[in-house]
């Protein structure tokens, strides 16, 4: 039998309507959630994502502005206005889309963000916090993808889960928030071997590599779930494309999520969420 479809597009749609009824209590106390995203001006896919964000921000009547970030900026001139923004309390959460423009140091400008404006999650306290089991926001997109995990039952406890990829924005916080939820968690990254075979011994995989259709059918254990965080460009293909072959993995998994439709949806309705969130904290 086909594997079920975790369905994130419709999740997604569920908690954006629940933000929409806590916006509207927000504003009625004169707080309007406003999330602010620093993005590379030339990263044509960066600004689609941002745009997106701020559709759907805007659908749950939230404000944000988007700070189109060149190579004439300086590192002085973003960690100055990064301060701003520290500094504004009509600002509840401020994005910092990656990649910014190769000359800036993101890692200094994610060090100067104050904790409680991170929504996105991948700041050094942030971090930090989710590996000490401490509140604080998490990272949206393996944070969007506990949510599915959570919506749909998937039990956690003792299975063994294998995520692909080590990176600091989604590999590794989705390896802790695995961990949390008592899975036995494995992190495969380019220097692992025999991929596939460990793969295989997965009960719960999470790819989030980066190579379109890497995870193939016969990677999978049979009733495994599978989740793809990836988006991928192909030549010659119109659209996004996940980092597992969906065609393949569906016939040998539970349940998988699509792409697009899965964790992609997910991510940005755990990042207005978290701004949401924000917003409430400073009437706390
Ligand atoms: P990244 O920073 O490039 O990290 C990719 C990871 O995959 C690295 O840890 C890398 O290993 C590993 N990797 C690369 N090739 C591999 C191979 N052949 N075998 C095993 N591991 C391999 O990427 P990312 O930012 O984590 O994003 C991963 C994917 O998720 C991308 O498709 C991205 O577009 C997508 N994404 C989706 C969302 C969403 O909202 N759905 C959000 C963010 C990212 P090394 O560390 O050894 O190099």
């Amino acid at each position: 039998m086909p594997a079920q479809i975790l369905d994130g597009k419709a999740l997604s749609k569920a908690v954006r309507e629940t933000l929409k009824s806590r916006v509207d209590a927000l504003r009625t106390k004169g707080v309007v959630p406003r999330l602010d995203v620093l993005v590379a001006a030339q990263d044509s896919s960066s600004l689609a994502y941002v745009n997106m964000k701020h559709k759907w921000a805007e659908a749950a009547g939230m404000i944000g502005e988007s700070y189109h970030v060149d190579e004439t900026w300086s590192q002085a001139q973003l960690i100055e206005k990064i301060c701003q923004l520290n500094g504004n309390p009509s600002v509840h959460g401020v994005l910092i889309q990656h990649p910014l423009p190769k000359n800036l140091d993101e890692n200094e400008a994610l060090l100067a963000l104050g904790a409680e404006k991170d929504v996105d999650g991948i700041t050094p306290a942030s971090l930090g916090r989710l590996v000490a089991d401490l509140p604080g926001f998490r990272c949206a997109t393996p944070l969007g993808i506990t949510k599915i995990i959570e919506h749909y039952e998937i039990p956690c406890q003792g299975k063994r889960a294998v995520v692909i990829g080590r990176s600091v924005i989604l590999g590794k916080p989705m390896a802790l928030m695995l961990l949390q939820k008592h899975a036995t968690v494995t992190i495969a990254h380019s220097r692992t071997q025999d991929l596939p075979d460990l793969c295989r011994e997965a009960d719960i995989l999470v790819a989030a590599v980066g190579r379109a259709e890497m995870v193939k059918g016969d990677w999978i254990k049979p009733g495994a779930v599978v989740i793809d965080a990836g988006y991928n460009k192909v030549e010659g293909r119109s659209g996004d494309v996940g980092d597992v072959d969906f065609e393949s993995a569906k016939e040998i998994a539970s349940w998988i999520t699509p792409v697009p439709g899965g964790v992609g949806p997910m991510t940005v309705a755990s990042l207005l969420n978290n701004c949401v969130d924000a917003a409430e904290a400073t009437l706390a």
